[in-house]
C-alpha cells in the first residue's frame, strides 16, 4: 500500500475486535468439515498486490510489488504442497492487472476465497506489525465508535465491537425486508472474519507508539474486498518503511516463514468452518 493510501486508509480505518462473535457456525456440526475433505476441493486464490505500473510503497529502493510477488509464489508452492488448488492475479512483476481484473479472474475460476498480499509503508517509521484486513456490511453510525487512537501521523477509528455483533442481529432480524444481496454481504463477511481471526492468531502483536496494543484486524471498504463476493482477506504482512520489518520483508526465509503461517491459518480456518 502505498503512503498516501496508507494515511487515507488510517483515516477511515475501523478497528474491529478479534473476540468471535460467530462461534455458532463453528458450533454447527453439519457445517464441520475435516481437513482431508477441505483441502482436496478448496480453491485459493492469490492476489500479490500491485504490480506492472504500479509498484505499491516504495520505500528505500524497494517495490512492495516485488516482494508481494515473491511472497506469494512461496505461498503457492506451500499451498500446492499441502493439497490446496491455487491460482495467482499475477505470476511476474511487469503485469499491470487492474483491480477489477484481480476480481472477475477469481471468479470466472470459481476460487473459494481471496488472500490478497500486501507490505505496508508509513511516514511513521515506529508503525510496525501484519494487519488483516476485511470490509464491514454497513456503514457504522458515529456513535459506534469507541475511541479514536491518535499516532503522529494518522488517526485510527476504533469501532465497539458489540456495535457491529447489534447492527449484524438487528439487519438479520428484518431479513425478510433485507436484499439478498445485503445477506450474502454479511455471510461473506462473517467468512473473511473467522478467515482474518484464524490467520492472525499466528501473528505477533505489537504496540502502537503511545504504548497502546496495536489491534490486528481492521475493516476497510478497500476495492478487492468490497467487490468480492466470497471470503477474502487483505493481509498487510509488515512495513516496508520500519527497519527490522523491512529485511524481514526483503528475506526469503522469513518470506516462507509468512507462508507457512498462512497456510497454518488456513487449515485453523477449516478447522471452524467449511465452505463446501
Ligand atoms: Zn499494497
Amino acid at each position: 500500500m502505498k503512503t498516501n493510501q496508507t494515511i487515507f486508509l488510517l483515516k477511515t480505518l475501523l478497528l474491529v475486535g478479534l473476540y468471535a462473535p460467530f462461534s455458532a457456525h463453528s458450533k454447527n456440526k453439519n457445517e464441520l468439515s475435516t481437513h482431508s475433505k477441505a483441502k482436496k476441493s478448496l480453491k485459493v486464490f492469490i492476489d500479490p498486490g500491485h504490480g506492472g505500473k504500479d509498484p505499491g510503497a516504495y520505500v528505500d529502493g524497494i517495490k512492495e510489488s516485488k516482494v508481494t510477488l515473491k511472497t506469494s509464489l512461496l505461498l503457492k508452492e506451500e499451498l500446492l504442497s499441502i493439497g490446496f488448488d491455487v491460482k495467482l492475479s499475477r505470476e511476474t512483476d511487469s503485469e499491470s492487472v487492474p483491480l477489477r481484473s484481480r476480481v472477475e479472474k477469481a471468479n470466472k475460476w470459481k476460487a473459494d476465497l481471496v488472500l490478497s498480499i500486501h507490505a505496508n509503508s508509513s511516514t511513521h517509521k515506529q508503525l510496525r506489525g501484519a494487519e488483516f484486513f476485511i470490509d464491514l456490511p454497513f456503514k457504522p453510525n458515529k456513535e459506534d465508535y469507541d475511541e479514536i487512537l491518535s499516532t503522529e501521523h494518522s488517526q485510527r477509528m476504533s469501532l465497539r465491537w458489540s456495535a457491529v455483533e447489534e447492527e449484524l442481529l438487528s439487519i438479520k432480524s428484518k431479513s425478510k425486508k433485507a436484499s439478498v444481496a445485503t445477506l450474502n454481504k454479511i455471510d461473506q463477511f462473517e467468512k473473511s472474519h473467522l478467515l482474518a481471526q484464524s490467520l492472525s492468531s499466528f501473528w505477533e502483536v505489537h504496540k502502537l507508539p503511545s504504548g497502546k496494543r496495536k489491534d490486528l484486524i481492521f475493516t476497510s471498504p478497500l476495492f478487492m474486498l468490497k467487490h468480492s463476493p466470497i471470503p477474502t482477506v487483505l493481509i498487510e504482512l509488515g512495513y516496508l518503511s520500519h527497519p527490522i520489518e523491512q529485511q524481514m520483508l526483503l528475506s526469503e526465509d522469513e518470506q516462507r516463514k509468512f507462508a507457512k503461517k498462512i497456510s497454518k491459518g488456513l487449515l485453523s480456518f477449516l478447522d471452524k468452518y467449511s465452505l463446501k
